[in-house]
């Protein structure tokens, strides 16, 4: 049987936004995620990290301190993170790989034996909510980060932070890929 899994945005989504992170120390976890993440793996869904980090690209971060980077958040995520997929392209040239591209979801599709439209991507850019639409997920904005000003990217549910995205998916929430009636994607507060 196919699994089911949670396609989270790293920076601004599971920890705090930190402009092109090279440095274990400024790595932190947001507010309760890595129990949010422990509570998706409890029930069944793959925790999964789909990254762009064009920062390798512009030599901003080492290999060697994205991996430190990485091997931090990890723990403080509380081993709950399955798998990560990270893009290094450059930001001035989309790439089928680079969000909104979708070539990281499928190969975590392809190397996990995922469901998509049973999935879902987490994130706080409209480049991780037009990702999530295009790879065929169900999609959820949180409002840290960046995410005030992709309020009106077309996420089917709009949240304050990761952990209130794990809630939500938990509690098993319908998608909704219409706007409601304001114009505005339905929000979940
Ligand atoms: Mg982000």
């Amino acid at each position: 049987m196919k699994k089911q899994a949670v396609f989270f945005d790293r920076d601004g989504t599971l920890m705090e936004e930190v402009h092109y992170c090279n440095d274990p120390a400024k790595v932190v976890a947001a507010p309760d995620a890595a129990a949010s993440l422990g509570r998706l793996h409890a029930a069944g869904w793959l925790n999964i990290i789909i990254t762009n980090q064009s920062g390798l690209a512009s030599g901003k971060i080492l290999p060697s301190q994205y991996e430190a980077v990485e091997a931090e958040l990890g723990r403080q995520l509380g081993g709950h993170v399955d798998a990560t997929y990270f893009c290094p392209d450059p930001s001035h040239s989309p790439t089928h790989r680079r969000k909104p591209g979708i070539g990281m979801i499928e190969e975590a599709a392809r190397d996990h034996g995922i469901d998509l439209p049973q999935s879902w991507m987490v994130g706080d850019k409209g480049i991780d909510i037009a990702c999530g639409r295009a790879a065929g997920c169900r999609t959820i904005l949180v409002l840290t980060g960046y995410g005030e000003k992709f309020r009106d990217c077309g996420a089917d549910f709009v949240v304050r932070d990761a952990a209130e995205a794990a809630g939500l998916i938990l509690a098993g929430a319908a998608p909704c890929n219409r706007p409601g009636p304001a114009g505005k994607p339905r929000e979940q507060r």
